[in-house]
């Protein structure tokens, strides 16, 4: 396999569920039925902006009502906690996203487990995170990153992993449990690596997958690789560029990319990666929190 053909783009595997979130909500548009996704962000944080701003766009793109809520850096948590509870109750509203991190005076957990298990489309509600721990992946909403990542293995290696020895640097529970729970509930045999982990190259070495999500620039080299393993990189690092390339920074994974591309069979790259897969599930997971709130059978991804 030539090198070129060893790069899974998360872009174009992206671009096609996206176009089964527009053609479906489409034709759920025809029945009356309009998802709706609101977005809700505290204060001025520059990053956070961009991420709320990119999500309402591409809800747009996909045909849902997208809703913005800005609220001002001072918001109290009970106006955070009641604006919440308005949209629990809202019809049109079927996805609550709260865009983190929350400023310092409100209690982030408070806030996130106040929102409706079923418009949960970030998937951190712990009767979410139970349903994931419990095996109950289709009932369900999966936090997106690890849910795209999910669909990118599947992509390479199909649905059944049996068989598959799996590595997933870090446990937070943004990525690196929900998405050992998810390459378990898959028949992968997973060991979940973190910070505490000795040895972690012979781990690492071992795995047919590996997911790092860590945030630590290009820590994964090609000596820690399975000759013919996938790669998934969820890792995205700003680092300083050589100023011979032109650019001030530049984004890598957690994987040295140049390095390991020798080595691996499939890997996928920053940027372009497990990003743009993250947005097209939040996606996925609106148009599927729409279906369900309408007694409609939920879309496979
Ligand atoms: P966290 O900081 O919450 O977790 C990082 C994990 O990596 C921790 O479990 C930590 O271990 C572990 N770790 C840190 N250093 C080492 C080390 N030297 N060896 C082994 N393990 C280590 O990060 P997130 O899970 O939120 O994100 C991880 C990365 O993924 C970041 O780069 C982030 O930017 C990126 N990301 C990308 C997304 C996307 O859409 N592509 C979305 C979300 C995140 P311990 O628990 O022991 O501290």
């Amino acid at each position: 396999m030539d090198n070129f053909s060893k790069v899974l783009s998360g872009k174009a595997v992206a671009d096609t569920v996206l176009e089964y979130v527009k053609s479906t909500t489409d034709r759920l548009v025809r029945q009356g039925i309009k998802p709706g996704l609101a977005v809700v962000i505290v204060g001025e944080d520059p990053a956070s902006q961009v991420y709320v701003r990119s999500k309402g766009k591409k809800a747009e793109e996909c045909g849902f009502l997208s809703i913005k809520h800005e609220l001002a850096e001072q918001t109290s948590e009970s106006q955070l906690l009641s604006l919440i509870a308005s949209l629990n109750e809202d019809s049109t509203v079927h996805g609550i996203l709260v865009q983190l991190p929350l400023p310092k005076h409100i209690n982030a957990d408070k806030v996130v487990q106040s929102i409706s298990p079923d418009k949960d489309v970030d998937g951190f509600h712990y009767v979410n995170v139970g349903k994931l721990g419990t095996g109950a992946v289709a009932q369900a909403f999966v936090p997106c990153t690890p849910a795209g990542s999910m669909v990118l293995i599947e992509k390479v290696l199909g649905p059944d992993l049996s068989g598959l020895d799996a590595v997933v640097i870090g446990r937070s529970n943004i990525v690196g449990k929900p998405m050992a729970n998810l390459l378990l509930a898959a028949n992968a045999t997973v060991t979940i690596a973190h910070s505490k982990t000795k040895n972690l190259r012979s781990v690492c070495r071992r795995a047919d997958i590996i997911v790092a999500a860590v945030g630590r620039p290009r820590m994964v080299k090609s000596d820690w690789i399975k000759p013919g393993a996938l790669i998934i990189d969820v890792g995205i690092n700003r680092i300083v560029s050589d100023p011979d390339v032109g650019s001030k920074s530049r984004l890598v994974g957690d994987v040295d990319f140049d390095d390991a591309l020798n080595t691996v069979g499939t890997i996928t790259p920053v940027p372009g990666g497990v990003g743009p897969m993250t947005i097209a599930m939040l996606m996925a997971n609106t148009l599927k929190a729409a279906c369900l709130a309408n007694g409609l059978p939920q879309p496979a991804f």
